[in-house]
């Protein structure tokens, strides 16, 4: 999608701090870190949010959380714990439509968040 902003980050039209790359997602750190880890990790195909997603994606969807697992212990907070999180829509401050999880972790995190 050409207005894209992680789009553009898959296409390389616009930097990001690369962790990992396959054919399906991409992970980058978050510009706005909001823990000592916190990245993205997102789809390379362009779905809006989780209302988009449908059977289709139920492949891609266990992929990113077999990576979410992967990177955890590669960034050292499998032991300690993390957080997986994904916004979707307005009330839940989805910023950018263009669907992502988020993986937090390097702090205490607080529960039920903000
Ligand atoms: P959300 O509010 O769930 O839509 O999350 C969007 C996230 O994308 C925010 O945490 C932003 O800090 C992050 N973000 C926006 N632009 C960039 C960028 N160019 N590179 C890395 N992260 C970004
Ligand atoms: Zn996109």
């Amino acid at each position: 999608m050409s207005d894209c902003i992680f789009c553009k980050i898959i296409n390389n039209e616009i930097p990001c701090e690369k962790i990992y790359e396959d054919d399906k997602v991409i992970s980058f750190k978050d510009i706005s870190p909001a823990a000592p880890v916190h990245i993205l990790i997102i789809p390379k195909k362009h779905i809006t949010s989780i209302n988009e997603m449908s059977e289709e994606h139920i492949e891609l969807i266990g992929h990113i959380f077999v990576v979410a697992k992967m990177l955890a212990k590669q960034l050292g907070i499998s032991e300690n714990g993390y957080r997986i999180v994904n916004n979707c829509g307005e009330q839940a401050g989805q910023t950018v439509k263009h669907v992502h999880f988020h993986m937090l972790g390097g702090r205490n995190l607080n529960w039920p968040p903000g």
